[in-house]
């Protein structure tokens, strides 16, 4: 309740202070809100002087941060924005003395209420009654408001897929008119929305309607390119856009794991070969890690995001068998953490497919206890290392091969991991 504290201070100062965007409206559908964001007709110097713990985060954009008891608030002038020349941010920032004005330039209807200190709702754009109705609909003109920031667009497609609500159809209208602006949007503010939509329960019914709208070919034209592709197999009863819309739905709220069901598929239609009435995807995972590293990339994730993505793309088709010595295999190459997050891939890959094969759901969470059991093994657990085979003769390249080949060796039979038995096995050196 410390924003409480903010709203009267400023009131007692002869202020006007709301909360506003997101807060409320969470409030009202009973969520709790991330976090509480307070308009204000103080300027940010004379909210500074009004507290006694004030940060200048965004000072240019009217934006101060207020700390009371170590949390922060963020509390922002009251705005009217400026012209949009290019589609992206406000060439400049208009304080404005009204909070009309102040939620007049906010994207939805949903997002464009305030709340005063004694709890009172500010609703000029009929917000409260689109959020009962379950409705998504642009404050002011639709046409301008996208225009002014194409961000919007994806926007309202992120808060339709967060709460479930339909884009009401002059904002959806809009949309489609408005979408080329999307290419101005840079593309970590793309990807952000794009990973808020894939964390959401209705993944496919946004994708698709993105589809639709043609949005989702100006930003990923390869998942555009997956939509209404078939796949006659056995496994799969669904077309591969449906498949991979079917697969994010049914795994956990993880970007990683998201984003890798999201481009795992990409390269099939490439690799498709059909043989006595059956498709083949024959090496797809390959084709879908080169065409994913290109979209990883152009949407400037972090290398370590995207090394993390590409590995499981290229592992999530493998046939492991539920066996000590193929899980003793599968730690040899990836490590404990990227084994957990493979078996997620895969079982949300199993079950976006034929339900008459579930049964290899079994075989993944055996795999899973197997592998807690097992030690990770490395050529570094041999019971010999790099100098003992040096003293056999070795040198340079050749010893990091035989210890490669012991490895192998142990992989399948651990009880020989002894000194004695490995220099059993490492064939003499013959000196001229
Ligand atoms: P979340 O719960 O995801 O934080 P939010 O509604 O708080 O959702 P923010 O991006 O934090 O979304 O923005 C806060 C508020 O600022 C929004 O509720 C909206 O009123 C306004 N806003 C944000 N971005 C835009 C935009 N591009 N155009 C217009 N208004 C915007
Ligand atoms: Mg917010």
């Amino acid at each position: 309740m410390s924003h409480i504290i903010i709203l009267e201070t400023l009131h007692k100062a002869g202020y006007e202070g709301y909360i506003v965007g997101g807060a409320v409206r969470d409030k009202i559908m009973g969520l709790t809100p991330k976090d509480i964001d307070i308009a204000t007709n103080a300027k940010p110097l004379e909210v500074m002087e009004l507290f006694p713990k004030v940060l200048p985060t965004g000072i240019k954009f009217g934006t101060v941060t207020v700390m009371i008891d170590d949390e922060g608030f963020e509390v922002t002038t009251f705005r009217a924005d400026g012209n949009y020349s290019d589609g992206r941010r406000p060439e400049e920032v208009f304080f404005s003395e009204t909070i009309l004005d102040d939620l007049s330039r906010r994207d939805f209807t949903i997002n464009a209420l305030a709340e005063d200190m004694n709890g009172k709702i500010i609703d000029i754009f009929g917000g409260v009654s689109d959020m009962e109705n379950k409705i998504i609909r642009a404050v002011g003109n639709p046409m301008e408001r996208f225009k002014e920031d194409a961000l919007r667009i994806l926007r309202a497609f992120r808060f339709s897929a967060r709460y479930g609500f339909e884009i009401e159809p002059i904002t959806l209208e809009a949309i489609k008119e408005a979408k080329e602006g999307i290419l101005l949007i840079s593309a970590e503010r793309i990807r952000e929305e794009l990973t808020k939509i894939l964390m959401t329960d209705n993944v496919q019914k946004t994708f698709s309607l993105m589809y639709e709208t043609g949005i989702l070919k100006l930003i990923l034209p390869e998942i555009a390119k997956l939509y209404g592709k078939e796949q006659n197999h056995p496994y799969h009863i669904y077309d591969i856009f449906e498949h991979t819309m079917k697969a994010i739905e049914s795994s956990v709220k993880e970007p990683i794991v998201r984003w890798s069901l999201l481009l795992h598929d990409i390269g099939k239609p490439i690799v498709k070969e059909t043989v006595d009435g059956v498709d083949r995807f024959h090496g797809h995972n390959v084709q879908s890690v080169t065409i994913s590293e290109n979209i990883l990339k152009r949407l400037k994730f972090s290398n370590s995001f995207i090394e993390e993505v590409l590995e499981l793309i290229l592992h999530h088709d493998i046939q492991i068998e539920a066996t000590p010595r193929a899980v003793r295999r599968l730690k040899s190459k990836l490590n404990s953490t990227q084994i957990e997050t493979l078996l997620k891939v895969k079982e949300a890959d199993i079950k976006a497919q034929n339900p008459e094969f579930l049964d290899r759901l079994d075989t993944l969470s055996e795999i899973l206890e197997l592998s807690t059991l097992e030690p990770p093994i490395s050529v570094k657990d041999l019971a010999i290392n790099g100098y003992d085979v040096m003293e056999l003769g070795y040198q340079g390249k050749e010893i990091g091969q035989v210890l490669n080949t012991l490895l192998e060796l142990i992989l399948e039979n651990p009880e020989l991991n002894t000194k004695d038995s490995l220099l059993k096995f490492i064939p003499r050196k013959t000196f001229h």
